[in-house]
């Protein structure tokens, strides 16, 4: 159901990303796959979703740390249709310990990173008369945890930006939502256990199951195909009229 449109995902070589980039991919869109890296393996890795898929993809290096970068990318892909904005970095720290440059580089490509690309792709959706954007915020941008000070205001953030751009485009086909999840599995949780580890003094074990998935009411993680289908839901019409909402996938995380 997205044939001819473009799908552009930021951070989509690895995790919830690249996820989300199969299932959009799956329904039919063209997709541009995104990280800051330029390897082998990314621009492998957007040739085996096209041949996957039948569909277009390229993959586009750029840095969402930097404005001019976040922007230049949404010229690139020329077409943007659906924004998913994913990238995402995490750091663990206490407040008077958290590192400065640590602080500016999570709000830099947690949020500010969506205003860039949102300013970039918005004249592009309405010059086509629809669009969706979809941000991937986290249970973090609903409720908080002592030693994210960073990633839990970016987060509480872009679901602000979110309902801000829901706002400017209500009377047009263009919907923004927040996709919340609870904990997944991937790359950047995995970076975060040996931290939690050492600021709990746990196991890897006693980390997954009493600090993350203590959390996480259902006990199980999210998966990525699930946040691939919540997203390939948004872009549907039945979601039509959902706009500015933050929808939880998180096991019951922010109903305790
Ligand atoms: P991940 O580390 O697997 O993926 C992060 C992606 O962002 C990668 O593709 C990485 O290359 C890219 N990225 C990092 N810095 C970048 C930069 N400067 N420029 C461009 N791309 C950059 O992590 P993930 O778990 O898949 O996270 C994806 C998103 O989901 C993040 O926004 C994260 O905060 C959010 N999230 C994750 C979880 C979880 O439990 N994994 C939970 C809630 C929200």
């Amino acid at each position: 159901f997205l044939g001819g449109k473009t799908a552009v995902v930021t951070g989509s070589n690895s995790g919830i990303g690249l996820g989300i980039a199969h299932r959009l991919a799956m329904a039919g869109a063209d997709i541009v796959l995104n990280s800051f890296t330029d390897r082998d393996e990314d621009h492998a890795l957007a040739e085996s979703l096209a041949r996957d898929h039948g569909v277009t993809v390229r993959y586009i290096k750029a840095d969402m740390s930097k404005g001019d970068e976040c922007r230049a990318l949404i010229e690139r892909a020329g077409r943007c249709d659906i924004l998913v904005n994913n990238a995402g970095i995490q750091h663990v720290a206490p407040i008077p310990d958290f590192p400065v440059e640590k602080w500016d580089a999570i709000i830099a490509i947690n949020l500010t990173s969506a205003f860039h690309t949102t300013a970039a792709a918005l004249p592009m959706m309405r010059a086509a008369g629809w669009g969706r954007i979809v941000n991937v915020a986290s249970a973090h941008g609903l409720t908080a945890s002592a030693f994210k000070s960073a990633y839990v205001a970016a987060k509480h953030g872009i679901v602000g930006f979110t309902k801000v751009t829901a706002l400017e485009t209500a009377k047009e086909a263009i919907t923004c939502n927040a996709v919340c999840p609870g904990y997944v599995l991937t790359p950047l949780v995995e970076a975060q256990i040996p931290n939690t580890m050492k600021e709990y003094g746990m196991s890897r074990e006693e980390v997954i199951q009493k600090v993350m998935l203590e959390r996480q009411p259902s006990k199980e993680f999210v998966t990525v195909e699930q946040l691939g289908d919540t997203t390939a839901f948004l872009c549907s019409d039945a979601a039509a009229q959902i706009t500015g909402t933050a929808i939880s996938v998180d096991g019951g995380w922010t109903a305790l």
